[in-house]
């Protein structure tokens, strides 16, 4: 029996490289596109593609004899950087998303996934670091994220136009913060768990015991391990459930604690200092009981485990990095 083919989008960078993975494992033919191959370790992908796909002809070409679509293709990073591009955010995704949805309804996708994100909900439901859990219904009215989230939210609204007028069975999963090994750990695109990693491993391998953290660290987040992102990801993509899904756990924990709790890990003691910086907004958790009730699933991995299996790769990074042996 011939395999099911499927495009994943952003198959160089941090989930799409694990998803390629997952697919390949499960049987599918995979094509992964992206700017760039992959980092960290080489693709499963059966044929990888460099592709710019804010260009249509590069979107026609990578969504070309397909049957599924997981988009994951996105111009992003972590705080300091959706903070501080917002033109070439809001321009960039917004040709990715339009191009690679209509270049699919035209190559004949049956099924389309698209990755959203928590920065779609209201920032007035988030000004307080003990937050109530956002449900999926809380996303309007709308008060996005400036310009990353403004365009993950009209790409929601064309998901889900496509579906009903073209029959494109759209899928929309809203992520809450995934992280884990193979990703970004540096350079300014990395994210709060990969950063404090990153500068906890250098306290720990140099003796140089302080470090920085943006703002009084009291900002309060839940951390999604990757394993149970692409868990979630694959049950949702072959579910019948159309309207958006948060995708996150809601163990909510302060970027203070996120610190000690790696600090513990590394077995290293940390002086935290608090600097300027942006923090976003002051309080999110993903409300979980949609989730629980469609996918009858919810993340399983605990915060300790993921992030002891996170710090463990980035120390050999940035050990590899300082040119310091075992
Ligand atoms: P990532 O930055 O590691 O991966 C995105 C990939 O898209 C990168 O490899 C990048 O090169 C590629 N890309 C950018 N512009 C492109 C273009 N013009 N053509 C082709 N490829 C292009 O990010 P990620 O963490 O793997 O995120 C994947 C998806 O999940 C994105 O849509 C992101 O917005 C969404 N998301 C992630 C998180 C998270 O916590 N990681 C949270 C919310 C939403």
């Amino acid at each position: 029996m011939r395999s099911t083919r499927v495009l994943v989008t952003g198959a160089g960078g941090f989930i799409g490289h694990h998803l390629v993975t997952y697919l390949k494992a499960r049987g599918y033919w995979v094509r992964g596109v992206d700017l760039k191959y992959p980092e960290f370790s080489a693709t499963d992908a059966d044929e990888f593609e460099i592709l710019d796909l804010r260009r249509w002809d590069n979107s026609l070409q990578a969504t070309r004899g397909v049957e599924e679509v997981y988009g994951l293709a996105a111009d992003m990073g972590g705080m300091g950087f959706i903070s501080a591009h917002h033109a070439q955010i809001l321009h960039n995704n917004t040709l990715i998303n339009f191009h690679t949805l209509e270049a699919a309804r035209i190559n004949g996708v049956q099924r389309y996934l698209f990755t959203s994100s928590a920065c779609i909900y209201p920032e007035y439901k988030q000004t307080d670091t003990n937050v109530t859990p956002l449900k999926e219904e809380d996303a309007y009215p709308a008060q996005p994220q400036e310009a990353y989230g403004w365009e993950k939210l009209i790409t929601e609204q064309l998901c889900q136009h496509y579906r009903r007028e073209y029959g494109l069975e759209t899928r929309i999963v809203r992520f809450h913060n995934i992280f884990g090994p193979l990703g970004t750990w540096e350079g300014g695109r990395e994210k709060a768990p990969a950063a404090l990693c990153r500068k906890i491993a250098i306290a720990k391998l140099t003796g140089n015991n302080e470090i920085e953290i943006w703002g009084d660290g009291e900002q309060t987040r839940s951390f999604c391990y990757i394993d149970d992102c692409l868990t979630g990801i694959f049950k949702l993509m072959r579910s019948d459930y159309h309207e958006p899904l948060n995708l996150g756990q809601d163990r909510l924990i302060s970027i203070n604690e996120l610190a000690d709790m790696i600090a513990d890990i590394a077995q290293v003691k940390i002086v935290k200092k608090h600097v300027p910086g942006p923090q976003g907004v002051r309080g999110r958790n993903s409300d979980n009981t949609r989730l629980r009730q469609v996918l009858n699933w919810v993340p399983e991995i605990s915060l300790e485990e993921g992030l002891a299996r996170t710090y463990a790769w980035i120390e050999d990074q940035v050990r590899a990095k300082l040119n310091l042996g075992r």
